[in-house]
Protein backbone atom coordinates (compact mmCIF):
# COMPACT_ATOMS: atom_id res chain seq x y z
CA UNK A 1 0.00 0.00 0.00
CA UNK A 2 1.24 3.62 -0.48
CA UNK A 3 1.46 6.00 1.92
CA UNK A 4 -0.52 8.92 1.94
CA UNK A 5 2.48 10.87 2.65
CA UNK A 6 5.69 9.87 2.31
CA UNK A 7 8.72 12.41 2.83
CA UNK A 8 12.07 10.30 2.28
CA UNK A 9 15.43 12.52 3.79
CA UNK A 10 14.17 15.83 3.28
CA UNK A 11 16.27 18.84 3.14
CA UNK A 12 15.63 22.53 3.73
CA UNK A 13 18.48 25.13 3.29
CA UNK A 14 17.58 28.78 3.45
CA UNK A 15 20.10 31.09 1.33
CA UNK A 16 20.06 33.97 4.09
CA UNK A 17 22.95 35.80 2.28
CA UNK A 18 25.56 35.29 -0.11
CA UNK A 19 27.65 33.67 2.76
CA UNK A 20 24.79 32.90 5.53
CA UNK A 21 22.52 29.50 5.03
CA UNK A 22 20.36 28.02 7.45
CA UNK A 23 19.79 24.27 7.70
CA UNK A 24 16.28 24.18 8.51
CA UNK A 25 15.33 20.46 7.61
CA UNK A 26 18.39 17.77 7.78
CA UNK A 27 17.18 14.51 6.48
CA UNK A 28 13.94 14.47 7.87
CA UNK A 29 11.98 10.71 6.82
CA UNK A 30 8.28 10.39 7.67
CA UNK A 31 5.62 8.32 6.61
CA UNK A 32 1.96 9.02 7.15
CA UNK A 33 -1.32 7.04 6.38
CA UNK A 34 -4.57 7.84 4.83
CA UNK A 35 -6.57 8.16 8.17
CA UNK A 36 -4.24 9.19 10.57
CA UNK A 37 -3.88 11.92 12.59
CA UNK A 38 -0.40 13.63 14.06
CA UNK A 39 1.19 15.56 15.77
CA UNK A 40 4.27 17.56 15.61
CA UNK A 41 6.06 19.00 18.22
CA UNK A 42 9.20 20.36 19.00
CA UNK A 43 10.74 23.43 20.26
CA UNK A 44 10.80 26.90 18.76
CA UNK A 45 13.55 26.39 15.60
CA UNK A 46 13.35 22.97 15.14
CA UNK A 47 11.69 23.03 11.52
CA UNK A 48 8.58 22.48 12.29
CA UNK A 49 6.99 25.23 10.30
CA UNK A 50 9.96 24.46 7.61
CA UNK A 51 8.22 20.72 7.52
CA UNK A 52 4.39 22.04 6.81
CA UNK A 53 5.10 24.33 4.72
CA UNK A 54 6.46 21.65 2.47
CA UNK A 55 3.71 19.32 3.05
CA UNK A 56 1.15 22.61 1.92
CA UNK A 57 2.85 22.92 -0.76
CA UNK A 58 4.04 26.21 -0.39
CA UNK A 59 7.97 25.53 -0.68
CA UNK A 60 10.23 22.68 -2.16
CA UNK A 61 12.80 21.26 -0.60
CA UNK A 62 16.05 21.46 -1.30
CA UNK A 63 16.90 17.89 -1.31
CA UNK A 64 14.80 14.99 -0.88
CA UNK A 65 11.34 13.62 -1.39
CA UNK A 66 8.22 14.42 -0.83
CA UNK A 67 4.86 12.30 -2.03
CA UNK A 68 1.59 13.13 -1.22
CA UNK A 69 -1.00 10.37 -2.17
CA UNK A 70 1.62 8.84 -4.50
CA UNK A 71 2.40 12.17 -6.00
CA UNK A 72 6.06 13.40 -5.99
CA UNK A 73 5.07 17.16 -5.06
CA UNK A 74 8.56 17.88 -4.37
CA UNK A 75 9.60 17.99 -8.17
CA UNK A 76 6.26 19.83 -8.97
CA UNK A 77 5.81 23.47 -10.51
CA UNK A 78 4.60 26.37 -8.49
CA UNK A 79 1.23 25.71 -10.57
CA UNK A 80 0.75 22.17 -10.17
CA UNK A 81 1.71 23.11 -6.26
CA UNK A 82 -1.43 25.07 -6.57
CA UNK A 83 -3.74 22.75 -8.07
CA UNK A 84 -2.43 20.69 -5.12
CA UNK A 85 -2.95 22.99 -2.62
CA UNK A 86 -6.52 24.01 -3.55
CA UNK A 87 -7.87 20.06 -4.51
CA UNK A 88 -6.17 18.27 -1.14
CA UNK A 89 -4.95 20.67 1.60
CA UNK A 90 -7.39 22.90 3.77
CA UNK A 91 -5.20 25.10 6.28
CA UNK A 92 -6.44 26.13 9.46
CA UNK A 93 -4.20 28.77 11.44
CA UNK A 94 -3.36 29.63 14.85
CA UNK A 95 -5.05 33.41 14.38
CA UNK A 96 -7.97 32.07 12.32
CA UNK A 97 -6.85 34.01 9.01
CA UNK A 98 -10.71 35.47 8.22
CA UNK A 99 -11.58 38.66 6.34
CA UNK A 100 -12.87 40.65 9.42
CA UNK A 101 -16.33 42.48 8.27
CA UNK A 102 -17.53 39.37 6.02
CA UNK A 103 -19.89 37.02 7.62
CA UNK A 104 -18.92 33.30 8.57
CA UNK A 105 -20.65 32.24 5.53
CA UNK A 106 -18.99 34.53 2.64
CA UNK A 107 -15.33 33.62 4.50
CA UNK A 108 -16.30 29.77 3.88
CA UNK A 109 -17.28 30.30 0.27
CA UNK A 110 -14.49 31.74 -0.70
CA UNK A 111 -11.95 29.18 -1.49
CA UNK A 112 -14.37 28.23 -4.01
CA UNK A 113 -15.43 31.49 -5.23
CA UNK A 114 -13.92 31.26 -8.40
CA UNK A 115 -14.62 27.49 -9.15
CA UNK A 116 -16.82 26.24 -11.76
CA UNK A 117 -19.94 26.13 -9.21
CA UNK A 118 -22.86 28.10 -9.36
CA UNK A 119 -24.22 30.85 -7.10
CA UNK A 120 -26.12 27.93 -5.05
CA UNK A 121 -23.94 25.31 -5.31
CA UNK A 122 -21.54 27.65 -3.08
CA UNK A 123 -23.82 28.58 -0.92
CA UNK A 124 -25.23 24.84 -0.11
CA UNK A 125 -21.65 23.72 -0.03
CA UNK A 126 -20.28 27.08 2.41
CA UNK A 127 -23.52 26.40 5.05
CA UNK A 128 -23.01 22.04 4.77
CA UNK A 129 -19.46 23.12 6.07
CA UNK A 130 -20.69 25.27 8.92
CA UNK A 131 -23.48 22.96 10.31
CA UNK A 132 -20.71 20.40 10.34
CA UNK A 133 -19.10 22.53 12.86
CA UNK A 134 -22.51 23.60 14.41
CA UNK A 135 -22.27 27.06 13.65
CA UNK A 136 -25.02 27.26 11.29
CA UNK A 137 -27.16 29.64 12.83
CA UNK A 138 -24.10 32.09 12.96
CA UNK A 139 -23.59 31.74 9.72
CA UNK A 140 -24.34 35.65 8.93
CA UNK A 141 -22.58 37.28 11.58
CA UNK A 142 -19.88 38.99 10.03
CA UNK A 143 -16.65 37.35 11.77
CA UNK A 144 -15.57 40.02 14.55
CA UNK A 145 -19.03 39.23 15.94
CA UNK A 146 -17.51 35.99 17.22
CA UNK A 147 -15.68 34.62 19.87
CA UNK A 148 -12.26 33.18 18.83
CA UNK A 149 -13.66 29.46 19.50
CA UNK A 150 -16.39 29.85 16.59
CA UNK A 151 -13.69 32.32 14.77
CA UNK A 152 -12.27 29.03 14.41
CA UNK A 153 -15.17 26.64 13.55
CA UNK A 154 -15.50 29.12 10.49
CA UNK A 155 -12.06 28.64 9.72
CA UNK A 156 -12.42 24.77 10.14
CA UNK A 157 -15.59 25.49 7.73
CA UNK A 158 -13.28 26.96 4.96
CA UNK A 159 -11.01 24.11 5.28
CA UNK A 160 -13.72 21.86 4.52
CA UNK A 161 -15.39 23.36 2.04
CA UNK A 162 -13.13 21.65 -0.97
CA UNK A 163 -13.73 18.36 0.88
CA UNK A 164 -9.78 17.92 1.14
CA UNK A 165 -8.47 14.46 2.13
CA UNK A 166 -5.72 16.22 4.16
CA UNK A 167 -5.78 19.30 7.11
CA UNK A 168 -2.76 20.76 8.07
CA UNK A 169 -2.90 23.11 11.79
CA UNK A 170 -0.66 25.59 12.59
CA UNK A 171 -1.26 25.63 16.15
CA UNK A 172 -5.08 25.78 15.93
CA UNK A 173 -5.33 26.16 19.44
CA UNK A 174 -2.81 28.47 20.32
CA UNK A 175 -5.33 31.54 20.96
CA UNK A 176 -7.88 29.63 22.96
CA UNK A 177 -9.18 28.98 26.51
CA UNK A 178 -8.42 25.41 27.67
CA UNK A 179 -12.21 24.53 27.46
CA UNK A 180 -12.56 25.73 23.35
CA UNK A 181 -9.40 23.84 22.70
CA UNK A 182 -10.89 21.09 23.74
CA UNK A 183 -13.94 21.82 21.65
CA UNK A 184 -12.05 22.64 18.64
CA UNK A 185 -9.73 19.25 19.37
CA UNK A 186 -13.12 17.22 19.45
CA UNK A 187 -14.21 18.85 16.31
CA UNK A 188 -11.11 17.79 14.09
CA UNK A 189 -10.82 14.33 16.15
CA UNK A 190 -14.35 14.02 14.53
CA UNK A 191 -13.46 14.65 11.15
CA UNK A 192 -10.74 12.24 11.74
CA UNK A 193 -12.53 9.85 12.96
CA UNK A 194 -15.79 9.94 11.00
CA UNK A 195 -14.96 11.72 7.80
CA UNK A 196 -11.11 9.85 7.37
CA UNK A 197 -9.69 13.23 6.57
CA UNK A 198 -5.77 13.22 7.60
CA UNK A 199 -4.15 15.57 9.92
CA UNK A 200 -1.39 16.73 10.61
CA UNK A 201 -1.32 19.45 13.34
CA UNK A 202 1.69 21.39 14.97
CA UNK A 203 1.19 21.76 18.82
CA UNK A 204 3.20 22.88 21.53
CA UNK A 205 0.62 21.90 24.20
CA UNK A 206 0.57 18.05 25.53
CA UNK A 207 -2.83 18.01 26.48
CA UNK A 208 -3.57 19.28 22.72
CA UNK A 209 -1.13 16.80 20.95
CA UNK A 210 -2.90 13.70 22.94
CA UNK A 211 -5.55 13.83 20.53
CA UNK A 212 -3.64 12.76 17.92
CA UNK A 213 -3.13 9.24 16.91
CA UNK A 214 0.86 9.61 16.56
CA UNK A 215 3.37 12.20 18.02
CA UNK A 216 6.54 13.28 16.12
CA UNK A 217 8.93 15.43 17.79
CA UNK A 218 11.53 17.58 15.70
CA UNK A 219 14.91 19.04 16.96
CA UNK A 220 17.20 20.54 14.94
CA UNK A 221 16.06 20.02 11.52
CA UNK A 222 15.44 15.76 12.72
CA UNK A 223 12.92 13.96 13.92
CA UNK A 224 14.01 12.65 16.93
P1 LIG B 1 9.80 26.07 14.04
O1 LIG B 1 8.55 26.12 13.22
O2 LIG B 1 10.03 24.73 14.67
O3 LIG B 1 9.88 27.19 15.03
P2 LIG B 1 11.15 26.89 11.59
O4 LIG B 1 10.90 25.85 10.57
O5 LIG B 1 10.34 28.15 11.52
O6 LIG B 1 11.06 26.24 13.05
O7 LIG B 1 12.68 27.34 11.53
C1 LIG B 1 13.78 26.43 11.43
C2 LIG B 1 15.02 27.24 11.20
O8 LIG B 1 14.99 27.84 9.91
C3 LIG B 1 15.22 28.40 12.18
O9 LIG B 1 16.59 28.51 12.43
C4 LIG B 1 14.69 29.59 11.43
O10 LIG B 1 15.31 30.77 11.86
C5 LIG B 1 15.07 29.25 10.00
N1 LIG B 1 14.15 29.82 8.98
C6 LIG B 1 12.82 29.58 8.87
N2 LIG B 1 12.30 30.21 7.80
C7 LIG B 1 13.34 30.87 7.22
C8 LIG B 1 13.46 31.72 6.06
N3 LIG B 1 12.40 31.98 5.28
N4 LIG B 1 14.68 32.22 5.79
C9 LIG B 1 15.74 31.93 6.55
N5 LIG B 1 15.70 31.16 7.64
C10 LIG B 1 14.52 30.62 7.98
Amino acid sequence: MTSFIRADQLYKTYQVTSDIQVHALKGVSLEVAAGDFVAIMGPSGSGKSTFMNLLGCLDVPTRGSLFLEGAEISSFSQKQLAGIRNKKIGFIFQNFNLLPRTSALDNVELPILYSKENASTRYNRAAEALERVGLKDKMRNFSNQLSGGEQQRVAIARALVNTPPLILADEPTGNLDSQTSGEIMEILKNLNEDDKITIVLVTHEQDIAHYAKLRVHFRDGIIV
